[in-house]
């Protein structure tokens, strides 16, 4: 199945977690693959090296995405490399969880720069690109609580909320030069973001799941495949949940 061949791809947080299946699905499907992280260390250069395996063009790329003077330069650099980007998937995210009562301001303002803001600054600095190439599919990583919100989480629901309100506004404002924008909502993910949650809140949370497992980052993945193919060309301004049923 090759649903990406001849499209390039940038992803951003993708050394670990949901950000790398999907560049793996991305890659299995034929999208050459440029990804960004923090560092450049041997989770980056391990990806790196899997996708190129796979036989696509595949680089990564050191930048914060909460910085927007980076997320010029990082486009700029990825066009020079790749010569177009067919997808974005803003994926980088952090959690810094605690109740309102113990919330300090860099926690509120760390989850909203690096969640929100780093959306902003992407899409802002790619939509030159699309705008010439008159086409593209921006995909926003968002999440079940941006839509329900969750106890502990005001910071991360808030900055998930956001993408929602961001990808449908994105949405209108491209659609006239076939841009999509569409925002996913994952529920409870197996990946080290949720690795540290006790296990009686995960048991808790598959009691509730009706298809009584937690997901996998390739149940995200395979969504984003979908979202950034050829298949999708009509669907935008949507929020799809990948919950296995917890946000119905
Ligand atoms: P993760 O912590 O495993 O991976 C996040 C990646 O983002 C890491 O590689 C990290 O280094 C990178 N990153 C962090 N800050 C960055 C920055 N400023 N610039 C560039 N990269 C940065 O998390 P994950 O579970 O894979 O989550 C990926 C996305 O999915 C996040 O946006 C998260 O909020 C969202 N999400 C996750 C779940 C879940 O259950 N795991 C559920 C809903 C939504």
């Amino acid at each position: 199945m090759s649903l990406l061949s001849g499209k390039k791809a940038l992803i951003t947080g993708a050394s670990r977690g949901i950000g790398r299946s999907i560049a793996i699905e991305f890659a299995k499907n034929g999208a050459d693959v440029a990804f960004t992280d923090l560092q450049y260390d041997d989770k980056a250069i391990s990806l790196e090296n899997e996708l190129r395996a796979l036989g696509v063009k595949a680089k990564a790329y050191v930048s914060d995405a909460s910085k927007f003077d980076q997320a010029e330069i990082l486009i700029n650099a990825v066009i020079e490399d790749f010569g177009s980007i067919d997808a974005l998937v803003n994926n980088a995210g952090i959690t810094r969880d605690n109740l309102l009562l113990r919330m300090t301001e860099n926690d509120w303002d760390m989850v909203i720069n690096i969640n929100l803001k780093s959306v902003f600054n992407y899409t802002k600095a790619i939509q030159k690109v699309m705008l010439k190439q008159r086409s593209g599919s921006i995909i926003n990583i968002s999440s079940v609580v941006g839509i329900e919100g969750n106890a502990g989480q005001s910071n991360y629901s808030a900055s998930k909320a956001g993408i929602i309100g961001f990808s449908k506004s994105v949405a209108q404002e491209l659609g006239s030069r076939s841009i999509r924008c569409n925002a996913i909502a994952p529920g409870f993910i197996e990946t080290e973001m949720t690795s540290v949650l006790p296990p009686e809140i995960k048991e808790g949370w598959v009691k509730d799941i009706p298809l009584k497992r937690v997901g996998l980052p390739e149940d995200v993945a395979k969504l984003a495949v979908f979202l950034a193919s050829d298949l999708s060309t009509y669907i935008t301004g949507q929020v799809i949940s990948v919950c296995g049923g917890l946000h119905t």
